[in-house]
């Protein structure tokens, strides 16, 4: 290769490679609005701002996926083998994804090679919840910007992973972290942040994606001052929900949970941030009489003030750790011949609802799992029909005070749905739900909240409820909540799901599988084995007229770190770190 001297040949030289197009990733607010339908990108968490997971691309399709085969994968490398949560990006040739331990890749697209690397120095002291797992990165401007597990914000160069701005979210000593990929809203990068099990206050916050610089933040437990930022002065922006102690007994709202774990979707028409929020702080209820908002609800944030439009609260009073983070995904559908502008929801707790997204009103609700017992269904408004005896006990009703009355709750707090986000077809009108059928020995036990330390005053054993599956996959009809098919499935699903064009739904399994199955029946039509167990959400993108799937393999997250009995029949799982991507044979 000719070497190049002096700096008129080096500047033209960069000139040169800047103009080529190789690794730019000028992201424009336009490009994210539009992400579903420009095919050959991939700009945003849910393949489009209203994460619906669905592609238009359709030369993979029930036909021609039997052909389809590993192009390259990537490996993550390392002794940090963990699970792997993220969903890739790709823009202009280049994939940008997340991996354990806080970890950024950026990999040519054509030839699966390392561009560059960038790891985050985490400390010692980090607090994660459910595995050192990240769920993916934002893209904006020229920047790559994800959030890492002792709760800071980094903005990465897209063309050389150095790092552009850094700002602390949250204190990951009072056990703050952040695993959810932040989210672009018009200029804004929005984040949530983990750590309803230490008693934390969730919020969400609105930074300057080009500076970082923090724009808004909205505390989500009643009672905490939300504050905006202007000329750079801090000023108050109303009391979350009003007056502190309405929905919590005494000072429990100072550390009260509601986490914003998930991070959220964004409606275009409603100019609607959609944020869940986890668990109330402790997990015993009996600690903390009241619906304590705005605890495992579904809010909707403006993004330009950070003020909650309205809230859907699916647990009032949760006492089995349903948290309420799940994505809420806006879709419309025809009623009469009338447009219903609405936004559909799976919860932890087995509901699935499905709400007026421009109010927030419950439309209907239906159960998506087989044997929820902890309430009997919902009432008009939506709100849970207790179930009094599925209800874990109060300790101090018991002889010594020290541990409360059990009862098998289903389903397991681990969820009738987790985090792994469902996929909504705009051809079939369903959504592919990913769902767990298990349930949990619960006990409450006393507790009092200590800075950094886990806040729970509960104990816990999840149990399988049957013999030959867990993991179910179906296909929910959001107009009547009738299922339409299932997959059954051994191990616990935990991965996200992917609908396209071409007829097919896209999963991947603990057991190393990435399935696909006929959209309208249910028929699995493809499946290659990556070697360690997926729990992140595949992508489609096309590139030279191609149609390309990827999705990140490493088994690990929430599972075995929390799953009781369920843990010991997965144990055989093997660890991994790696991305695969596949196309179809050149015709
Ligand atoms: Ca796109
Ligand atoms: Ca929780």
């Amino acid at each position: 290769m000719k070497k190049f001297s002096g700096s008129f040949a080096v500047s033209a030289l960069v000139a040169a490679m800047s103009l080529s197009g190789v690794s730019q990733a000028n992201v424009t607010d336009k490009d994210i609005l539009q992400d579903q339908s420009t095919v050959e990108d991939v700009v945003s968490n849910g393949l489009g701002p209203r994460g619906q997971r669905y592609s238009p691309l359709d030369k993979i399709n029930t036909n021609t996926v039997k052909d389809m085969r590993p192009v390259w994968s990537f490996s993550f490398g390392g002794e940090k083998q963990r699970g792997q949560e993220s969903q890739p990006m790709v823009k202009d040739g280049v994939m940008y994804v997340t991996a354990s331990y806080s970890r950024v890749f950026a990999v040519d697209t054509k030839t699966g090679d390392e561009l560059w690397e960038y790891n985050a120095r985490l400390p010692d002291g980090i607090m994660p919840c459910c595995d050192v797992i990240n769920r993916g990165v934002a893209l904006y401007d020229d920047l790559v910007i994800f959030g890492t597990l002792d709760a800071k914000l980094v903005a990465l160069d897209a063309k050389t992973g150095k790092v552009k701005w850094k700002k602390t979210v949250a204190d990951y000593k009072e056990g703050y972290s952040i695993t959810a990929a932040p989210m672009i809203v018009n200029g804004k990068v929005i984040t949530g942040v983990s750590g309803g099990e230490f008693g934390i206050v969730g919020k969400a916050e609105a930074y300057d994606a080009k500076t970082g610089k923090i724009l808004w933040s909205r505390p989500t437990v009643e009672g905490h001052m939300g504050y905006i930022w202007k000329d750079g002065k801090k000023i108050e922006n109303g009391i979350s929900g009003g007056k502190p102690g309405q929905t919590w007994p005494g000072d429990l709202w100072k550390s009260g949970g509601a986490a914003t774990w998930l991070g959220g979707t964004y409606d275009p028409d409603t100019n609607s941030v959609f944020i869940g929020t986890g668990n109330p702080a402790p997990w015993n209820s009996h600690m903390r009489p009241g619906d304590n908002l705005f605890s495992s609800s579904r809010l909707a944030i403006d993004p330009d003030t950070g003020k909650i439009k309205w809230h859907f609260q699916t647990t009032p009073h949760d006492g089995w750790d349903y948290d309420g983070v799940n994505e809420l995904i806006a879709f419309d559908y025809k009623d009469g011949g009338k447009t219903v502008k609405a936004a559909a929801t799976a919860d932890r707790n087995g509901f699935m609802y499905v709400l007026n997204r421009t109010n927030g009103d419950f439309i209907r609700g239906f159960p998506f799992i087989d044997e929820i017992n902890w309430a009997k269904g919902l009432d008009k408004n939506g709100r849970p029909i207790y179930n009094d005896e599925m209800r874990p006990g109060n300790p101090s009703a018991s002889e010594d005070g020290k541990k409360g009355s059990s009862v098998h709750a289903v389903p397991a707090f681990l969820g009738g749905k987790n985090w792994m986000p469902m996929a909504y077809s705009q051809d079939t009108g369903l959504f592919y739900v990913p769902s767990n059928e298990w349930g949990m020995d619960i006990w409450n036990e006393p507790t009092a909240y200590k800075k950094g330390a886990a806040y729970l005053g509960a104990g816990f054993t999840i149990k399988p409820l049957s013999e030959d599956h867990i993991g179910v996959l179906r296909a929910m009809d959001p107009k009547t909540g009738k299922e339409v098919w299932r997959y059954q499935n051994f191990s616990p699903l935990w991965g996200g799901v992917l609908a396209t064009a071409g007829n097919l739904v896209f999963i991947g399994t603990p057991e190393g599988y990435l399935k696909g199955f006929d959209a309208k029946t249910g028929e699995v039509k493809y499946q290659f084995n990556t070697g360690s167990g997926i729990v992140g959400s595949p992508i489609t993108w096309e590139q030279d007229g191609e149609q390309f799937i990827s999705v990140v393999s490493g088994w690990g997250g929430a599972v075995p770190l929390w799953g009781g009995e369920v843990a010991k029949r997965i144990k055989h799982l093997n660890q991994g770190g790696s991305i695969w991507t596949f196309k179809l044979p050149k015709s």
